[in-house]
């Protein structure tokens, strides 16, 4: 069989192989038929319609309503040696013109069109002209007026089988729900068309949502800081405010960070957007404004300091994240306030009463997703109506497992508690109440007279508001509507207060933090795959800017990070890595061969340089931070100079960091138990449950276990 899909795969786009259901679709088309295809986000959609419009005679006319991706994909498969063009509103006359006498001449692969464009009778016109070969419909659930993102001008595409009947129609969508599915199909007359529905699962996104206690900026800055300390990643918070408070406590540590919501001057929201898509390790920071038309394929991490009002949300923004298919992460942090501030907004809702209804039932879905104890995948793909077997090995319950603890005594506390005080109290105070602090408040109402008074002594304030969280979420308690935040009992809290039913709640680990199984960090690994990973995305930035794209259209993270693994010395070499076509290997070999080949002599010179001069001002008696701001280097990096320098004798340990002989003693025996010879901290920075930062385990390691 004549292979010439799998030719295309191979040496154009410089992919071992097809994923999923992709074969199958493009042959679909190949052979003249028509497909519906749902795949979620970063699933591999595009290729569905690219392959097939090169390997069949005549250009693929592809449909998208989003401008800004249209340019992205044109320039990314321009990149490749494949002649694509756009033609929306955004072209002068003069271009606009020269594409469509392309289009008329056969010199084009593909081309992307507006919805609107392709309703005018002069398009079509120019359509009868040209020899086609398949029909894209990219966005396709846009046709469903019920659904966000209806747009009029998709229901007339309907024409383009009345006209074109013989031309092969493939219409995608990363929206799930049957009813749209059907709409799809009915509206744009797709009902012979074979159906491909994938999985919604994204493997390689971990879910992680942590406890906050009081501040989930700082769990951020920590999870930022061992995990993404150079990653792309997005920041969504709930309020203007707060996008911009954020942003700019970020930036004050150091980081790239960029505010993005509606509030701000088209301008800046576009500078931003465009630095995020252009620059390595920028953090936009914003409300749920952003995103939309966004195909950034190297997001490492999407992170939400509040909660999502509902799953579908959830799901949308977390999927923003590895669309390039490597391992990232969908973080969160959330705690009582988030709580209570939820149950108030849905108790004071002026909503239609069954919308609110709706949305009420959301916002507890969501609420109870972040509470269960078992698997978050299998929790959210049974949201979506399917079904994963087993747990997934890659969330924060299965990495590390959720214990439960009987809660039954701790709640009738809290229960009593709130009816001993009239049901009239928030949070705080009541835990003062258990907790027998002396306040005056406490006197003036006579509260410390009371028996639950001090009855909770056992549990510190942080464990009460952990439990209170619970009951909250577990609607054993209700937020008032008046918005005072005190609570008062429910209907179904009275089988717990009575001793009928045993509640089991999560127990919160102190600093429960998970980081994913097997992840390939950057920064753990040694000083040399450092510089030659930068020195990577370097060569890749430079190239960009010369070619005006950004960096992820040159190379992807994923192929970069091949390079660095396998190190090509040749050009065949590098051929073999995915990602990389034959008109990529001609452009670009040049560029990173070189690279790799002056990274491979500096190896040991340039390695003992940069310590050294670490080494002079930490001597001197400069901080690390004021060595990494001078010497422009990351403080990770500062703290792997220095481990060097403990290893090699050159400083102590307590020279560099302050920890007592206990902790030191822990790190150590960890370090012994877990030793597989590979050196790797991760293992050992899971095994402590984060409790000590890398750079704090890469000392003692040096100090302890010199290699
Ligand atoms: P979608 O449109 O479904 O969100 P894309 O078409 O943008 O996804 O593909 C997501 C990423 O996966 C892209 O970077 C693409 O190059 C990559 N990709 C697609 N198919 C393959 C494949 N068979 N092998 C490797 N990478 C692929
Ligand atoms: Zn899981």
């Amino acid at each position: 069989m004549d292979d010439s899909a799998l030719n295309y795969l191979q040496n154009t786009f410089g992919y071992p192989e097809f994923r999923l259901q992709q074969r199958e679709i493009i042959d679909t088309l190949i052979n003249a038929g028509d497909a519906v295809v749902l795949m979620p986000t970063g699933g591999g959609k595009s290729l569905c319609y690219q392959i097939p419009s090169l390997v069949r005679h005549g250009t693929g006319i592809i449909v998208s309503p989003l401008i800004a991706l249209m340019h992205d994909q044109v320039i990314a498969l321009r990149q490749l040696g494949i002649k694509a063009a756009y033609l929306n509103s955004t072209l002068d006359a003069a271009t606009a013109r020269q594409t469509e006498a392309d289009l008329i001449g056969g010199k084009l692969d593909m081309l992307y069109v507006a919805p609107e464009r392709l309703n005018t009778r002069s398009f079509l016109h120019l359509l009868q002209q040209t020899q086609i070969s398949l029909f894209a419909i990219d966005e396709a659930h846009c046709v469903s007026q019920w659904g966000h993102d209806f747009r009029p001008d998709y229901i007339q595409l309907s024409i383009l089988h009345e006209q074109f009947p013989d031309i092969p129609r493939i219409a995608l969508t990363a929206t799930a729900d049957k009813a749209t599915r059907k709409e799809i199909r009915l509206r744009l007359q797709l009902e012979h068309a074979r159906e491909f529905i994938s999985s919604f699962d994204r493997p390689n996104i971990c879910y992680r949502i942590a406890e906050s206690q009081g501040n989930a900026r700082t769990s951020l800055l920590r999870f930022i800081q061992n995990e993404h300390e150079n990653d792309s990643g997005i920041v969504y918070c709930l309020s203007r405010k707060k996008v911009e408070s954020t942003a700019q406590w970020l930036t004050e540590k150091g980081f790239k960070a960029l505010p993005y919501h509606a509030g701000l001057p088209a301008p800046v929201r576009e500078q931003n957007q465009q630095r995020f898509l252009n620059e390595d390790a920028v953090i936009i920071v914003a409300t749920i404004a952003f995103g939309m038309g966004i195909d950034k394929p190297d997001v490492r991490y999407v992170a939400h300091l509040n909660l999502p009002k509902s799953m579908e949300a959830y799901y949308q923004e977390t999927g923003r994240a590895g669309r390039d298919g490597r391992p990232a992460d969908a973080w969160m942090a959330y705690g009582l306030q988030d709580v209570i501030t939820l149950k108030q907004m849905m108790a004071t809702s002026t909503a239609a009463e069954q919308f609110k209804r709706a949305e009420h039932q959301k916002l507890e879905t969501m609420l109870g997703f972040t509470e269960i104890t078992s698997c978050r995948r299998q929790s959210l793909l049974h949201y979506f109506g399917e079904a994963l077997d087993a747990p997934c090995g890659n969330c924060d319950n299965c990495l590390t497992p959720v214990e439960t603890w009987d809660a039954t005594v701790a709640a009738q506390k809290a229960l009593s508690c709130v009816h001993r005080t009239d049901q009239r109290f928030g949070v705080n105070y009541l835990v003062d109440v258990l907790t027998g602090k002396e306040t005056d408040r406490i006197r003036q109402f006579g509260h410390d007279a009371l028996n639950v008074y001090g009855l909770g002594k056992e549990y510190e304030a942080s464990q009460w508001r952990t439990i209170f969280r619970q009951l909250i979420s577990r609607n054993l308690l209700a937020v008032d509507i008046e918005g005072h935040g005190s609570l008062r009992l429910t209907e179904i809290c009275r089988s717990v207060l009575r001793g009928e039913e045993t509640l089991l709640l999560r127990k919160e680990s102190k600093r429960s933090k998970t980081s994913r199984k097997g992840r390939k960090s950057f920064n753990t690994d040694n000083a040399s795959n450092n510089a030659l990973w930068e020195a990577l995305r370097e060569c890749r930035k430079k190239l960009a800017d010369e070619n005006n794209v950004p960096p992820f259209v040159i190379f992807h993270d994923a192929t970069l990070s091949e390079m660095m693994e396998r190190r090509p010395e040749n050009r065949q070499q590098l051929l073999n890595i995915s990602g990389v076509g034959e008109t990529k290997l001609e452009k670009y070999a040049d560029a990173f061969l070189e690279v790799i080949s002056k990274h491979k002599d500096n190896e040991t010179l340039d390695t003992t340089d940069t310590v050294n001069e670490t080494l002079l001002l930490f001597r001197s008696g400069q901080d690390i931070d004021t060595i990494a701001n001078r010497r422009n280097i990351k403080t990770t990096t500062v703290y792997s100079h220095l481990a060097s320098c403990i290893e090699q004798g050159e400083l102590n340990l307590e020279e560099v960091i302050d920890l007592n002989q206990q902790d030191i003693s822990i790190i150590h025996e960890t370090m012994l138990s877990i030793d597989d010879g590979s050196r790797k901290l991760k293992p050992v920075y899971d095994a402590l449950d984060g409790m000590f930062d890398y750079h704090i385990l890469r000392c003692v390691q040096a100090a302890t276990l010199p290699a």
